[in-house]
């Protein structure tokens, strides 16, 4: 049995969660359960979930609303409520030990933006099946959770074609 790594991917370049889908990928052909869980998008149709449905290993769950407000002071009640079912899934899928690869995709916004507590993921992460891998994306990725992680990988932006007003291309954003 191999040991389950605790991945993150981070940084204000673009790649986090296009790397994460690409080891998704990669886990499924060897037989690796997938679930990825997306706590920000909603379930526009992203390429990526089209996609899966033709992957009987790969699951895709967007369990947010699309984007959450980074500059309210508050958290607004709704984004709570959907981050804590979100959230609450995540738990409970990570405790079936159905899964290989789990991926919490743009888990450090819910932490950033007050939505969900850090000691909640230092826990999870703290209490993870042994062979699970995870994998967490997202901007800011807190301090605590890259000290527990194996790899992390800072994407940095050099460019990025939003700069010259090009709009997002289906199959490279989205
Ligand atoms: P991707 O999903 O394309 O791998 P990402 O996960 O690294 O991107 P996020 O912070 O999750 O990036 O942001 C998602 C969206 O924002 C994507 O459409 C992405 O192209 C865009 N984006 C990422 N980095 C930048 C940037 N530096 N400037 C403008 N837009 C960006
Ligand atoms: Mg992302």
């Amino acid at each position: 049995m191999g040991k389950g790594l605790i991945l993150v991917f981070t940084g204000d370049g673009k790649g986090k969660t296009t790397a994460a889908l690409g080891m998704a990928l990669r886990a499924t052909g060897h037989g690796l359960r997938v679930l990825v869980v997306q706590f920000i998008k909603g379930s526009r149709q992203y390429g990526e979930l089209i996609a899966a449905q033709g992957l009987p290993l790969l699951e895709i769950v967007p369990m947010g609303k699309g984007f959450i407000n980074l500059r309210a002071k508050e958290p607004l009640p709704e984004d709570k409520e959907l981050a804590q079912k979100a959230w609450s899934f995540c738990q409970e899928k990570v405790g079936t030990g159905k899964y290989d690869l789990i991926i919490l995709d743009e888990i450090s916004y819910l932490v950033n933006c007050h939505l969900l507590p850090l000691e909640e993921v230092l826990a999870l992460l703290r209490n993870k099946p042994p062979n699970l891998h995870l994998v967490l994306t997202g901007r800011q990725m807190p301090q605590a959770i890259i000290e527990v992680a194996d790899l992390v990988t800072e994407m940095k932006k050099i460019k990025h074609p939003y700069d010259q007003g090009i709009a997002a291309q289906p199959g490279i954003e989205y």
